[in-house]
């Protein structure tokens, strides 16, 4: 059988985009309008909500525009870069992963509407997480058709998981308590319990399945969602989790030809990740939700992505090496200085972190605040510099009457500036000193 790609449609629309810069020198306002279009255009016909697609297609457009052209890198190749960016931040950024309770079985309540795959997703689930060396136990709570009971045994003995059901003379969230003792008894670890699918959403379902959360209080609550329904799959995760409270969703029917809006509209949506996919009717066709490699299939240009990532960081190499050229011919100024001293203090924050980990407490929180502290004093002095004094240091080495005015001007002692100019000096002559190290060979690891 050969698969429909996936979201085949919507990479067709987005490659016009990018087939209306070819030839383009670079991306400017006027150039993007046209492929904007296309952008806006492809996304609603994948059926994207609309307000998703505004905020999406503005977003592109302000980093085209804005960003500094990549040597070597074209401007349709750097715009499809923007775009699978801003899609993998569309869906979330990283990859959702399942929560698992720390004592006791973890409880995992699958919710959603009649046809949607609730029941195949329960078994899939199931197989995913044996698979990961847990074991599992299936909780039949749809009580009302005993068509859904007898499917979930079905397969359960398919992928070889223990199913507790009671019938269908049973309150769900009653069937859904006896589930969870059973398990407890038994050391499982996870526990699925499948609950009612109403053809659409009612009071009846809603109240149901908040007296089973109640009762269960699960680690997760997943609302399965099918992808043909595109952006009606985002608006059933907002009310849901409005009135029951979710902790994601799962995406079935990504096979096939699904036309993207689910996956592209959930999470912006309605606040919770897709956290699982399912591509298939096999009970193997169930994997987490990677956003990146979602972005990838739909833009289908893996080896332009990775040729303009490369060329981004050659350019933050040469930023790199022009810095390293300053300090060498002692041009090392205050804007470097400042670029310098607020990455330190990012790491500061960072050692903060790593402060928390019992045995890395050797910087203590007191040191962290203090470096903090000094980076404020120093940012202030050289805010009140005239543009040329951050480039010649030496004038304010060389003039008192300068080194006053920034005094006053910062808040500061006119000590506080002197201090600083000094400490510039000496940073000058340690980095360069470093750097003669370094290229003298002496430290052969930086020297790639
Ligand atoms: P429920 O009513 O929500 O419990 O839905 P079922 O689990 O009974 O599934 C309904 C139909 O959808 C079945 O025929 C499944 O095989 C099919 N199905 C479920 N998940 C997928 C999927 O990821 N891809 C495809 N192609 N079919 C699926």
């Amino acid at each position: 059988i050969v698969r429909a790609e996936m979201f085949g449609q919507l990479t067709g629309g987005l490659e016009a985009a990018w087939n209306k810069l070819k030839g383009e020198e670079v991306l400017t306002k006027e150039n993007i309008v046209e492929p904007m279009r296309d952008i806006r255009r492809a996304l609603l016909e994948a059926d994207v909500s609309l307000p998703v697609v505004r905020r999406f297609v503005q977003a592109v457009s302000e980093q085209a525009v804005g960003v500094g052209l990549i040597r070597g890198v074209k401007p349709d190749q750097q715009l499809v870069k923007i775009v699978h960016d801003e899609l993998v931040k569309l869906m979330g950024g990283e990859v959702s992963e399942l929560v698992f309770a720390k004592s006791g079985p973890t409880v995992i309540l699958l919710a959603g509407l009649q046809g949607v795959g609730k029941t195949t997703v329960c078994a899939k689930l199931a197989l995913y997480l044996k698979k990961q060396g847990k074991s599992c136990m299936l909780v039949a709570g749809d009580v009302y058709r005993p068509a859904a009971i007898d499917q979930l045994v079905i397969l359960g003995e398919q992928v070889k998981v223990p199913v507790y059901a009671a019938g269908t003379d049973i309150k769900p969230a009653e069937i859904a308590k006896q589930g969870l003792e059973e398990a407890k008894k038994k050391n499982i670890d996870v526990v699925i319990v499948d609950t009612a699918g109403r053809l659409q959403i009612d009071k009846g379902m809603m109240d149901e399945l908040k007296d089973v959360k109640r009762a269960l209080n699960p680690t997760e609550v997943l609302l399965v969602v099918d992808a043909m329904t595109g952006q009606e799959a985002a608006a059933l995760v907002t009310t849901f989790n409005v009135e029951i409270g979710i902790t994601g969703a799962i995406l079935t029917k990504l096979d096939g030809d699904s036309r993207g809006g689910a996956a592209l509209s959930v999470k912006e949506v309605s606040g919770k990740p897709i956290k699982l996919v399912g591509r298939g009717e096999r009970m193997e066709d169930l994997e987490p939700f990677y956003p990146d490699r979602m972005a990838g299939r739909i833009l289908g240009m893996g080896d332009v992505l990775s040729f303009v990532e490369k060329a981004q960081e050659i350019m933050r190499q040469e930023d790199a090496e022009d810095l390293q050229k300053k300090i060498m011919s002692a041009k090392f100024d205050f804007n470097d200085f400042l670029k310098q001293t607020r990455a330190v203090a990012k790491m500061g924050s960072m050692t903060r972190v790593i402060g928390m980990i019992p045995g890395m407490s050797k910087v203590t929180p007191a040191q962290v605040r203090e470096a903090e502290k000094n980076l404020k004093i120093m940012e202030a002095m050289i805010e009140a510099m005239t543009p040329e004094e951050r480039e010649n240091p030496e004038l304010l080495a060389e003039s008192p009457v300068r080194r006053k005015r920034i005094a006053q001007e910062s808040g500061k002692t006119e000590q506080q500036v002197s201090q600083l100019v000094a400490q510039l000096f000496q940073m000058r002559v340690r980095m360069k000193n470093l750097m003669g190290a370094m290229e003298g060979g002496s430290m052969p690891a930086l020297n790639n």
